[in-house]
């Protein structure tokens, strides 16, 4: 489709609201009216005057606003842009015109300034959110606050990347390899021994600083595709880096389900890993099997029950509305069956297809957001029904429909890892490929990051350009504290 910008430049929003209702076109930008396409967009502003003018596949729709009267420009613009679409699709986007921000973000900052009556007001009137998501921003809003609280100037989060796992589903854009293949394996023992020195440099410059480590957080990848030794070495290694007396939490994801194994968690035990994330995505084998996971139901049941048995008390479960091949029933079954086993914490995403997937690149289309939305729907009334509470919330781009991933969270089991990290309220120092390190000024909001190599190989190679990159945490802090 055709999006014309005609005498403004808006045109990220614009795209981004036309995205929206149209998640499966490309978008191609035009600064003249010397193009038309079967679906054409042109949005005007003409000194105070906004018009936006719509022919798509036949059905026309215009309209209009006065820019004078409001302070934003912007936002009176993608208004009228998406009162145009909605009219002519019928479609009508649950976070109104509220893309890219963080909305629980978005939500504090409003009722820090104006209270909560008004900035639910603001959301559902002025920003065009429903009623529903904005209970859920509010929700969520209130839930991080109480988290935020929890850390201190000093305090900070420790993430670990392993990225390798047992085969790569077919939606994934992180960038993960496959264990599966010799060369994969052949690069592991050389990263452990990279990511140990990694870690130990880390924790002697958090040593020299006097912070305070809170959370740590394993990711990746699939952490435990490592072998159980494998585990043990790099949990040795933080306890001989890190003064963890004032650790409140410790995440490894495991992820897959089919990687799950006595020895494995037994060595978590062992270094007291207190959180584990076991992630069905869904307990449909046939929808399984379109995303190429290669594990099964049964081995995600099992998984859970071992963990169980074993003694873990904390656990997370990840379930994906909008998968390939899923439909809104399906997605219900899922999302009952995780209730039923009931972990700590439900994490409900919603598909988004990045251009590095499988599927991407294979011209998958996006899921349908309005069916998606439906699933999402469920899933809060459901999960609020069975005592679980929303506790952080993120957008991703090229999410269906807008739409966002929750954390959701039973009575004081919240994670806080996934608190601190999204609100950006500490430092994280991050160890590993594609790992990145937010510092995070203690006394102020100004971040600042380090950028790890992205691949394992580039990351073993290079590594002591990284040793210098991580000089800066000491410069960072050397005026700050
Ligand atoms: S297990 Fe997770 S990180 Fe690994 S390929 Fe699948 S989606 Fe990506």
């Amino acid at each position: 489709m055709i999006l014309r910008i005609i005498g403004h430049g808006y045109h990220y929003e614009m795209e981004n609201l036309c995205r929206i209702f149209f998640p499966n076109e490309k978008i191609t930008l035009s600064y003249d009216r010397s193009s038309a396409e079967a679906k054409t967009v042109e949005t005007v502003l003409d000194g105070d005057k906004i018009e936006i003018s719509c022919d798509i596949d036949g059905g026309k729709m215009l309209g209009s606003a006065d820019a004078s009267a409001c302070e934003n420009t912007e936002l009176e613009m993608g208004k009228l842009l998406f009162r145009v679409l909605s009219s002519v699709t019928g479609i009508v986007p649950p976070w109104g015109v509220l893309t890219g921000v963080r909305p629980s973000k978005l939500m504090t900052k409003y009722i820090n300034e104006k209270g909560e009556e008004e900035a639910m007001r603001h959301f559902t009137e002025d920003l065009y959110v429903s009623d529903n998501k904005a209970r859920l921003a509010r929700n969520v809003a209130k839930a991080e606050s109480g988290i935020i609280t929890l850390s201190s100037p000093r305090s900070f989060s420790l993430y670990v990347s392993i990225p390798f796992c047992p085969g790569r589903c077919n939606y994934c854009s992180f960038v993960s390899h496959s264990i599966d293949t010799p060369s994969a394996r052949k690069l592991v023992p050389g990263y452990i021994e990279k990511l140990c020195e990694e870690l130990s440099r880390l924790g002697g410059v958090a040593g020299e600083l006097g912070l305070k480590l809170e959370s740590i957080y394993f990711g990746g990848g699939t952490p435990t595709s490592l072998e159980a030794s494998q585990l043990d070495t790099i949990c040795k290694s933080i306890e001989d880096s890190f003064d963890l007396s004032a650790l409140r939490e410790y995440t490894v994801e495991c992820g897959r389900p089919d990687t799950v194994t006595v020895p494995k968690l037994r060595t978590l035990l062992l270094h007291n890993v207190n959180r584990i994330s076991i992630n069905p995505q869904t307990f449909s084998q046939s929808v399984l099997d379109a995303i190429g996971r290669r594990h099964t139901v049964e081995q995600t049941l099992n998984a859970y029950r071992l963990a169980r048995s074993m003694g873990f008390d904390f656990i997370n479960m990840d379930l994906i509305a909008g998968l390939t091949g899923d439909s809104y029933d399906g997605f219900c079954e899922s999302l009952d069956t995780a209730v039923t086993l009931a972990p700590e914490n439900i994490t409900v995403h919603t598909l988004a297809l990045k251009r590095s997937s499988d599927l991407a690149v294979n011209g998958a289309d996006v899921a349908d957001g309005e069916e998606v939305a439906k699933m999402l729907d469920y899933a809060q009334k459901r999960l609020g029904e069975s005592g679980y509470s929303p506790y952080y919330m993120y957008r991703q781009s090229k999410s269906a429909g807008n739409l966002e991933n929750t954390g959701w969270s039973k009575e004081g089991r919240e994670c806080l890892y996934n608190v601190f990290m999204m609100e950006e309220c500490h430092t994280v120092l991050a160890a590993g490929a594609g790992a990145v390190t937010k510092l995070k000024d203690p006394h102020g909001d100004y971040i600042e990051r380090i950028f790890n190599f992205k691949y394992p190989y580039e990351y073993i190679a290079r590594f002591d350009e990284l040793t210098d990159r991580k000089e800066k945490i000491k410069e960072f802090y050397g005026s700050r504290i």
